[in-house]
């Protein structure tokens, strides 16, 4: 996402970048750059405009801080304005309120509604609720199923809709049966259209009025770039939604439904969807994502991401084994796996600070994820006692092992190595036995 902006932003940024000061001439040129990045990148234009005098007024003006080159100033002010632009304060769903939380779902067909129902139902159990389902598009029955098996996917109970229903009743019916199943949030997965039509708006206001949601979340999809951004205005005409969810935001979104939705409808991007897959959801963080569109990277979110697939206590007991130098293949192969869940490995990468850059200078440069698979391949041929106690592996146990992965023992024997010199790396730095360190192995 992002990563064609990015990069012009970076290259316009180099025009300013050695200058002594900043002056009408240097940042007009910068930011005649920084324009046209914008509107390639599918920005609204007004917004555009807007943004790009704001940086001027600001660059040329009196914040110009000592200690900062005329290029880090820029930079900055772009930074900030960009978080601006991306809604400033990160908002999430409020669940401090009223139980049940009630969360409608409105958006175009297709645009990842019942999919992002699912998700944010994920996320509300995290939160520490009972979330309840509600199919109320009754025109498609396979949206009622998707809803259905989705719901059974992820054990969330799910109000029994049919084709033959009318949506209004439905949803008020299943705020009774929510409560008798002792839910307190429920989603109101509503019908969507191709387009925008007047018979839907009604019954969406119907809905609405019947059930009073505390939220009315329109859901976009990040590939339609600006006309998601008429869409999202003219529901929010109608219904005055209270925030927006953009799906797919893993595609080659250009990134200008993101940039401009804020900016035209007044409403924030709450949640962003980036996969297909239940647990592809984040909150959108304008900070964040400013960081990451200017390359600088996205600690926080390493971490968050980081934290989920690691829990401390386990970590605690990893690093006791690493210590004691107990760590074997088997806990080897589960911090693999726990890594690979992070995601991809460039992603990860690009959101340390200054990693974006250095990757796109390195060019098309091979990702480990395939290092890794191989590694996990060797791993799985092992019975759980060699993966305990890797001294087992004698030379019929790696010839076995080989040929079960389709590999040679060779592999099997470099793999073993690595390992061993990788554990005594760990031993020292985990404080066990005190020496020079040797050096770390490629894997
Ligand atoms: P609805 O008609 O609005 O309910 O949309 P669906 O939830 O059925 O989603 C339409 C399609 O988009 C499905 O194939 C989903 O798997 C896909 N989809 C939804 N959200 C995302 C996302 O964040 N990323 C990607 N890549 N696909 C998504």
């Amino acid at each position: 996402m992002f990563d064609n902006l990015s990069d012009r932003l970076t290259g316009a940024f180099q025009k300013i970048r050695g200058q002594k000061r900043l002056d009408e001439s240097n940042v007009q040129a910068g930011l005649r750059e920084v324009r046209l990045a914008l509107l390639e990148a599918d920005v609204n234009f007004k917004v555009v405009k807007q943004f790009v005098d704001q940086v001027r007024d600001r660059a040329l003006g009196e914040d110009v801080l000592k200690g900062l080159d005329p290029g880090q100033q820029v930079v900055k002010i772009v930074h900030e304005e960009l978080v601006e632009l991306l809604g400033g304060e990160q908002q999430g769903v409020d669940t401090s309120g009223a139980r049940p939380l009630k969360i409608m779902m409105v958006g175009l067909q297709g645009s990842g509604k019942t999919t992002s129902s699912g998700k944010i139902a994920i996320w509300l159990r995290d939160q520490g609720f009972k979330p309840y389902l509600v199919p109320a598009d009754v025109y498609r029955p396979a949206a009622i199923d998707q809803l259905v098996t989705l719901a059974g996917q992820i054990d969330v109970p799910v109000y029994p809709s049919t084709t033959e229903m009318n949506p209004v009743d439905i949803c008020r019916d299943a705020m009774e049966k929510a409560a008798e199943a002792g839910c307190d949030a429920i989603l109101f997965d509503t019908a969507g259209r191709l387009h925008v039509d007047e018979p839907l708006m009604q019954e969406l206001a119907g809905i609405k009025e019947a059930c009073t949601p505390q939220e009315i979340l329109f859901v976009a999809d990040a590939m339609t770039g600006q006309d998601a951004v008429t869409v999202a205005e003219s529901f929010n005409e109608r219904l005055d939604i209270s925030g927006v969810v953009l799906t797919k935001m893993d595609g080659d979104a250009r990134g200008g439904a993101a940039l401009s939705i804020k900016s035209v409808t007044g409403k924030s991007v709450k949640f962003v969807g980036l996969g297909e897959k239940l647990t592809d959801m984040e909150l959108f963080h304008p900070d964040r994502v400013a960081s990451r569109i200017l390359g600088m990277g996205d600690v926080l979110t390493l971490i968050e991401k980081a934290q989920t697939a690691f829990d401390e206590e386990d970590a605690e007991r990893m690093a006791k084994k690493m210590q004691k130098a107990q760590f074997d293949l088997e806990d080897f192969r589960t911090n693999m796996r726990r890594l690979k869940k992070l995601g991809s490995m460039e992603g990860l990468l690009k959101m340390i600070p200054g990693m974006g850059g250095m990757l796109k200078q390195l060019g098309d440069v091979q990702m480990p994820e395939k290092e890794l698979a191989r590694t996990e391949a060797i791993i799985n041929s092992m019975t759980l006692q060699e993966r305990r106690q890797p001294k087992l592996l004698n030379a019929g146990r790696k010839e076995r092992i080989a040929r079960g992965c389709g590999m040679q023992v060779a592999d099997v024997n470099k793999l073993i190595k690595h390992f061993e010199q990788m554990s005594k790396v760990m031993q020292k730095m985990m404080g066990g036995k005190k020496g020079k360190l040797p050096k770390m192995p490629k894997l």
